[in-house]
């Protein structure tokens, strides 16, 4: 292709959208065999929200969203915020949850009703862990628990496993040693994720999902979306490691992601795929930014690629 052609094609990108950080970049996609998809706001909406919570003791369930809220406000992953969000609409509008004098006033609103936490730290790929009343609470996956020598009794479990075989992501919670509750987070499929999925495989790239969740939520969420090679419970550093593992063969790997977690294995990838939504440190570590947010875009990026350079090949 000749410097003419690669400006224009460029700006094709451009119009439509999609930005391309060079004629290198151009030129890597026309050979990209896999597309390594990040799940949590790349293939689904990455608008997580709580259809479920269940409380295992005879603790008020006002009461139990303000313990979890109170321990993941300081955290800024989705799932806590979706989780802080519901809790404040539980407490401000159910009628059914006691509320204090302040309650009106819109300061509190923010955070103004949560209990005081001690020691917040967040642990990546996990959940969060704080002291409230001087006893811990655990909010995260089942690792969490595991580590910290919280037993989960079978009844909790069989309800975790149940929520994850319906593509919903299990929280669970322990307070002072005892798993307490449980919480359902759903986040819906982008529309048009499935269809894209399929074109990639008419196009004989193949898909592939990575994802942080576990293997359950994971696979059910694949099956959705018809993906059938999925990577789960990849620790945050662990992504770029999938890239690795793809590229080894000599293969051409595009990453097409959002989060900051996804940074590593977006610079690893041979072509970087960055969602216009997503966070800035992904769409400086790419090498396309997808401004629409659209997965079609996929296939517009690699369709320009293959169409520019086709006549040297
Ligand atoms: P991804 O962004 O790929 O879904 P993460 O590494 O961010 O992966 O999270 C992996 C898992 O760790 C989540 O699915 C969840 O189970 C747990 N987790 C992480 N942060 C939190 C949090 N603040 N609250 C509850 N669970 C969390
Ligand atoms: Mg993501």
């Amino acid at each position: 292709a000749t410097p003419t052609a690669v400006m224009v094609a460029t700006g094709v990108g451009a119009n439509n959208g999609v930005l391309i950080k060079g004629g290198d970049a151009l030129e890597r996609a026309q050979k990209i065999k896999y597309v390594i998809f990040d799940k949590t706001g790349t293939l689904t909406q990455g608008k997580a929200s709580v259809t479920t919570t269940k409380v295992f003791t005879g603790m008020d369930r006002g009461e139990f969203l303000k313990l979890v809220a109170s321990a993941e406000a300081s955290s800024e992953h989705p799932l806590a915020k979706a989780i802080v969000a519901y809790a404040q609409h539980f407490h401000f509008f159910d009628d059914s949850a006691p509320k204090d004098a302040e309650s009106n006033n819109k300061d509190s609103a923010v955070s103004g009703w949560l209990f005081d936490v001690a020691e917040f730290s967040a642990l990546p790929g996990r959940g969060v862990q704080c002291f409230i009343d001087g006893k811990q609470i655990l909010v995260g996956n089942r690792k969490l628990m595991t580590e910290s020598g919280i037993n989960i009794p079978d009844d909790v479990e069989k309800f975790v496993v149940d929520l994850e075989d319906s593509a919903k992501t299990g929280i669970l919670v322990s307070y002072d040693g005892n798993l307490i509750g449980v919480l359902g987070v759903a986040d819906p499929l982008k529309r048009e994720a499935a269809v894209v999925v399929e074109g990639l495989s008419k196009m004989g790239v193949r898909p592939v999902m990575v994802t942080g969740d576990n293997w359950r939520t994971a696979r059910a969420v694949a099956k959705e979306v018809g993906i059938h090679d999925v990577r789960a419970e990849v620790m945050p550093a662990g992504k770029a490691d999938v890239i690795r593992s793809f590229q080894n063969d000599g293969s051409t790997v595009a990453m097409v992601g959002d989060g900051i977690n996804d940074s590593p294995a977006l610079a690893a990838a041979d072509v970087g795929m960055a969602i216009g939504a997503g966070t800035d440190i992904a769409i400086e570590a790419a090498d396309y930014v997808l401004m629409r947010s659209n997965l079609e875009d996929v296939i517009t990026a690699i369709d320009l690629s293959r169409k520019t350079f086709s006549r040297i090949r």
